[in-house]
């Protein structure tokens, strides 16, 4: 499967967002949307011309999909899980994007980004409830716990990451232990633990064409 090898700030830009893609030069003054904040492209800095619905519907599910660095088929395979789930669909499709692994991983702090996160959970550095898991999209549950494996926790990388994961804070439905390397799921997120720049019904709005 082709994999997107181009800037990752290009998408933030593109989008017009901070999709955060780029670990701790997101929170620098060198974030490519503090200094040009317009879409990439020669015509970039040109005048937008107005944006249908389909645009608009179409622009959220790219922001969804870029911030958990899926691709379009991994993406629908979420969606069609979403919609056979009791419940608001759109807000079933956030909360499975939240229980992957590698964005739990992001969450406790042990990784600078999502796609650090996939790296490290690939390599085999964390284990859940005791067991080695190196499939970044495994859906954690309630009660689960995750942690660094045994060598990995003199990874640098790890430990740089859990030093800067500090200004991003920690959400409600996980629990972290920093000097014991592990966290644990208190809870499935709910919608409002959720906090990112997406409005989800447009996502929907635009699967249920
Ligand atoms: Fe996006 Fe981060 Fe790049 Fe800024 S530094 S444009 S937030 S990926």
């Amino acid at each position: 499967m082709a994999r997107y090898t181009g800037s990752v700030c290009k998408l933030c830009r593109r989008e017009g967002l901070k999709l955060f893609l780029k670990g701790d030069r997101c929170f620098s003054p060198k974030c490519a949307i503090e200094k040009r904040s317009y879409p990439p492209g020669v015509h970039g800095q040109r005048r937008r011309v107005k944006v249908t619905d389909y645009g608009l519907q179409l622009r959220e599910k790219q922001k969804m999909k870029r911030i958990y660095g899926l691709f379009e088929r991994q993406f629908r395979k979420y969606f069609r899980m979403a919609e056979r789930q009791k419940g608001i669909t759109g807000e079933g499709l956030l909360r499975l994007l939240e229980r992957r692994l590698d964005n739990v991983v992001y969450r406790l702090g042990f990784s600078s980004s999502r796609a650090e996160a996939r790296q490290l959970v690939n390599h085999g550095h964390f284990l859940v409830n005791g067991r080695r898991v190196d499939i970044p999209s495994y859906l954690v549950r309630s009660g689960d716990q995750v942690q660094v494996s045994g060598k990995s926790r003199e990874l640098l990388a790890i430990k740089a990451a859990l030093e800067g994961a500090k200004k991003r804070g920690l959400p409600s439905w996980l629990e972290l232990d920093s000097q014991a390397m592990q966290g644990v799921v208190r809870a499935l997120p709910a919608r409002e633990d959720i906090v990112i720049p997406v409005q989800e019904r447009l996502v929907v709005g635009l699967y249920s064409k």
